[in-house]
């Protein structure tokens, strides 16, 4: 049966409601108390505290669907048909209480039994050294031994950042040949998107402190991830995560607001895909609180938006448009997350102040950037220097992420070290002047790298929050 994605995170909170776990909320994108991440990139990560021991859980058994960001999967957004920056985690977590046994049981119940999916067409991977896992998954659950795969740290070791680790078992599912690169030695594995990596079983037992040195923790923990999305993907037997029922509503708004129809036109459709998928993370971002400045979050947030307005100029699209996205977004995810709904004014608000801030900007900046460009191209140089990209960025808006990523389609570069120069030089003489002027009185780092005309959005979002508590 194809189930749409509401339904699949229901009957997965459901399912493990069922065998004893407490399901609880998404947490917010933004990490709290938790300096080693910028943003939330798996169901586990705000629950570090549990896992460690350093916080006691409301129970030893936890589900929950959490939002998610991941930067470092930008660059695959609209090529491969299952990374999104934004996605929601579903994931069944245990501290100190079930172990390998019941995780990887209990993960296959819910994909064979529960969601129905062909048990011929899924295939677990084992990390190398895990003989325990193999044995569970080959003599307990009855997978033939050639169907599991022994994978080394690379792939079947998990660990973001400092924190709680350990080996892991993941599911694939064979979406058939048609999906498939066609290289020799395509399989299991395979970057390619035939074997679609759907769920993560980690099975937590180190503690790494961040500089490499693991301590075997005094519980035992499970930790699972399993894309929603990449869930529906195979479930609902489609090509890619923009073509599962939410995601296509708003694909489908892109297209409408571009004037395109989608799988006409390769280059097209990345930028249909890019924009979809952008505009889910931004409109999440900024329901979280994050707005768009030049560093860390903010910095995130400013790229995703202004990559998303600039493949909307590649679309042919002219004026702002993203504001009707979001407002898809809003409508299809509230019920979910009911935050949306409710500071929907001032997200819509945020977007507007950056697509029309980028806006005026845009066209100047991308002449300009052909003009070197061609000048580049005349002199026989490749690489763009830090002084015109730090003009591009200063003048123009373009973030340095963005110069470099159109320069790159082409085949150019940046000079990134004299990019960071000049903008070492603006710094300090930003630091100097408000040294001087005692910029709001406040600590003026704090400051620094806030665009002065969202810091009066800002207070309306305080407000916006005030008046939601009443
Ligand atoms: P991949 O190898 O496909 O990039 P991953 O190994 O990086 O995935 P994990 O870190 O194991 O992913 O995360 C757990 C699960 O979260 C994955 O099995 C997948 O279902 C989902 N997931 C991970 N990254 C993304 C993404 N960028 N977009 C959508 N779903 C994702
Ligand atoms: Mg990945
Ligand atoms: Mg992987
Ligand atoms: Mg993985």
């Amino acid at each position: 049966k194809k189930y749409g994605v509401n339904e699949l995170r229901q009957m997965f909170l459901d399912f493990f409601e069922s065998k004893g776990h407490l399901v609880m909320n998404s947490f917010s994108l933004v990490p709290q108390n938790d300096n080693s991440l910028l943003l939330i990139n798996a169901g586990m990560a705000p629950l570090k505290p549990y896992f460690t021991g350093a916080e006691i859980p409301p129970r030893t058994r936890v589900a929950t669907c959490q939002k998610c960001i991941r930067t470092g999967d930008i660059e695959n957004v609209g090529k491969t048909a299952r990374h999104g920056t934004f996605f929601e985690m579903l994931g069944n977590f245990s501290f100190g209480d079930y172990f390998k046994h019941e995780a990887i049981a209990w993960s296959w119940e819910f994909l064979t039994k529960v969601v129905g999916l062909d048990e011929n067409r899924l295939y677990p991977s084992v990390y190398e050294e895990d003989d325990e896992a193999f044995d569970i998954w080959n003599k307990e659950i009855g997978v033939p031994a050639d169907r599991i795969f022994r994978f080394g740290k690379e792939d079947n070791f998990w660990e973001h950042g400092a924190g709680p680790c350990g080996p892991c078992s993941e599911i694939y599912y064979d979406r058939g040949e048609k999906y498939g690169c066609g290289k020799p030695g395509c399989t299991v594995g395979c970057d390619c998107d035939r074997y679609m990596e759907v769920w993560n079983n980690v099975f937590t037992q180190f503690e790494n402190d961040g500089e490499g040195h693991y301590e075997t923790l005094k519980q035992k923990n499970i930790d699972t991830g399993m894309g929603l999305e990449r869930l529906a993907v195979v479930v609902q037997d489609v090509d890619s995560i923009f073509d599962v029922d939410t995601l296509c509503a708003l694909r489908n708004k892109v297209c409408e607001v571009a004037g395109k129809t989608y799988g006409v036109h390769h280059d097209d459709d990345v930028s249909i895909r890019l924009i979809t998928d952008h505009m889910r993370s931004a409109t999440f971002l900024i329901s979280d609180g994050v707005m768009p400045t030049n560093e860390g979050r903010g910095y995130v947030l400013r790229r995703l938006i202004r990559r998303a307005a600039r493949h909307g100029r590649l679309l042919g699209i002219e004026g702002p448009f993203l504001e009707k996205l979001s407002e898809t977004v809003i409508e299809g995810s509230k019920d979910g997350y009911p935050e949306l709904e409710e500071k929907k004014i001032f997200i819509l608000n945020v977007l507007h102040n950056e697509e029309s801030q980028f806006n005026k900007t845009i066209d100047q900046g991308l002449k300009i950037l052909a003009d070197l460009e061609t000048e580049m191209k005349e002199a026989g140089k490749t690489v763009l220097s830090g002084s015109d990209a730090f003009r591009l960025y200063d003048t123009y808006g373009f973030p340095m992420d963005l110069t470099k990523e159109i320069l790159e389609e082409k085949g150019y570069t940046i000079d990134e070290d004299g990019f960071k120069e000049e903008m070492e030089i603006q710094r300090k003489r930003a630091r100097e002047t408000r040294a001087v002027s005692n910029y709001m009185g406040a600590d003026a780092t704090v400051y620094d790298e806030i665009d002065r005309n969202i810091t009066t959005e800002f207070t309306g979002y305080d407000k916006l929050e005030a008046t939601s508590k009443v």
